[in-house]
């Protein structure tokens, strides 16, 4: 059949916390020709862990590499003009295996976790003054049950697979961006144990100075450093390609992986935050704004956490970021699907909610994991409050879209008073956001506007340029101006700024109740 030939292409394997995609874009015209989707189990076996299932993401990204093969092939284009591959990941979830059996050996804990919080709490116990910023300086984060060092210390303590793996120094550690290019690239055959320095930052064993593992951070852990994947920028050949030629997808053997970014990292990249001072609000299963600050790391005043953003190359210079994390943002579209069963599919949300268009004085603090920026609070529980005999499932519906919307205002006042110049406009991307509702609701209750790129797959984007640009690849030019013109929709506030104010201050009294509602 007759293949249509066109420019160099390059895919990107985006694994997020709900569901595993492989995407394949032209490197001239960021064009998305084809791609696949697989939704991700996630397990809660007691109350406050979440787990998923390593050799499941795994399959997903087999199976979705597979599907976008058959696709591509159905569209008349040839698999060999994919140059590289990019990997991009949900972080913090933390993964041990054994490097000769290639095993994992326990399921990967998954960074909305909490059952380290009483080790959290220990820990910021035995600092000077209870200081829960006490490794800030060095790592950029608090001590929190977020980050994958206490998740690693509790599988070392709780799973006999894993000690015993440790001590007879067959253990690796990974995030799922480690644990994804060791498979892909020959496993227990030659795996290259890597990880970036973005997915590096989130661990709290690792410098965001010196950007390298610090063993100091690593003896207050008691984690040996052997078991660390050796940190490269996010833009270079880490390996090659390596899979089995019966399927369509062994056409991806020999190609190299060669861009590697957390997924918010990769957000960032992929709507071209590149200048100091550029920021955008991703909207998955939590909600993640982050604005870039250059070449140097700004510590917050206001509970935001300092990240490495990117490193485009080996010899090309970190740049650095100020965060706000919200555990929460589609997941509680998950829970009233899954645990109030008031929707069957997170589309339907935006209907239910749009039917009655106010909360009727009703305000939902989904505080399931604590809360994190700018509270830092992982004794935290949810709350829905102000409910009277007229409230309804529909209340309920737009209490929980406006509870995404305010928790994004807390990290956006938080971000303008660090830095002290306002945003004046908000870029956004993530599943949630084909929910026009939510997005109208942002710029209603931000008072600024909320602005979408048409493309929605900004994080597998990042995670294709950096792969496209690395060196020894070179298929695609990172300059802004290089690209064809980025088409996006603008959402206007569209309420008066008093009206958005006094709802705030009410979900901020929500908010305290969610902090002491056991006092
Ligand atoms: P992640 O990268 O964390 O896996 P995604 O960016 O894929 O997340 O977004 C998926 C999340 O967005 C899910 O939690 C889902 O419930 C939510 N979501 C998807 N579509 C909608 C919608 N139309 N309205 C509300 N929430 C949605």
């Amino acid at each position: 059949s007759h293949r249509i030939t066109m420019g160099p292409l390059v895919a990107a394997i985006d694994q997020g916390t709900s569901s595993t995609r492989f995407l394949v874009f032209n490197s001239k015209t960021a064009e998305l020709l084809s791609h696949h989707q697989v939704e991700i189990k996630q397990s809660f076996p007691k109350e406050g862990w979440v787990e998923e299932d390593p050799k499941e993401i795994l399959q997903s990204v087999y199976e979705c590499m597979e599907r976008t093969c058959e696709k591509l092939t159905q569209l008349n284009i040839d698999i060999s003009n994919i140059k590289a591959i990019g990997v991009t990941n949900q972080r913090e979830t933390t993964l041990v295996w054994d490097k000769e059996t290639g095993e994992p050996l326990y399921n990967a804990i998954v960074w909305l976790d909490l059952r380290t919080q009483s080790t959290v709490e220990r820990l910021i116990s035995k600092t000077p003054g209870r200081n829960k910023n006490h490794l800030k300086h060095k790592t950029g984060l608090p001590i929190s049950t977020y980050f994958s060092a206490v998740k690693l210390r509790w599988l070392m303590d709780n799973v006999d697979e894993v000690h015993e793996a440790v001590v007879s120094h067959r253990a690796m550690f990974g995030t799922v961006d480690s644990w994804l290019i060791w498979c892909l690239t020959g496993g227990k055959s030659g795996g290259v144990h890597c990880t970036d320095v973005t997915n590096a930052s989130r661990t709290m064993l690792f410098n965001i100075h010196t950007m390298t593992w610090d063993p100091e951070l690593c003896k207050y852990f008691g984690i040996p450093m052997e078991i660390l994947p050796s940190v490269r920028s996010s833009s270079e050949i880490y390996g090659l390609m390596k899979i089995c030629s019966s399927r369509k997808s062994g056409a991806l053997s020999g190609i190299p992986i060669s861009g590697c970014l957390g997924d918010q990292s990769a957000a960032l990249v992929g709507q071209m935050c590149f200048q100091d001072g550029q920021a955008k609000n991703t909207y998955g299963t939590g909600c993640f704004l982050l604005r870039n600050t250059g070449a140097k790391p700004v510590m917050s005043d206001h509970g935001l956490l300092t990240t490495v953003a990117y490193k485009l190359g080996r010899d090309k210079p970190a740049c650095y970021a100020l965060e706000g994390s919200v555990a929460i943002a589609g997941a509680v579209v998950r829970w009233l699907q899954d645990n109030l069963g008031i929707i069957s599919a997170s589309e339907e949300l935006e209907k239910l909610a749009a039917s009655v268009g106010t909360s009727y004085g009703c305000y939902f603090v989904p505080a399931f994991s604590g809360l994190y920026a700018p509270y830092w609070e992982p004794s935290a529980r949810g709350i829905i409050c102000g409910l009277t005999q007229f409230t309804n499932k529909r209340h309920l519906a737009f209490a929980a879209l406006e509870a995404v919307c305010f928790q994004t205002r807390e990290i956006l006042d938080a971000m303008n008073q660090d830095s002290g110049i306002p945003l004046n406009q908000l870029q956004v991307d993530g599943g949630m956001t084909s929910n026009r509702l939510l997005m109208q609701l942002q710029a209603d209750i931000l008072c600024i506007p909320v602005v979408k790129p048409s493309m929605p797959e900004t994080t597998a984007l990042g995670a294709a340029m950096a792969a496209g640009a690395a060196e020894g690849v070179s298929v695609w030019s990172l300059n802004p101006e290089d690209l064809s013109e980025v088409t996006s929709e603008k959402f206007e506030p569209q309420i008066n700024p008093e009206e958005s104010e006094l709802r705030y201050a009410r979900w901020k009294k929500a908010v305290e109740k969610s902090m002491n509602w056991e006092t």
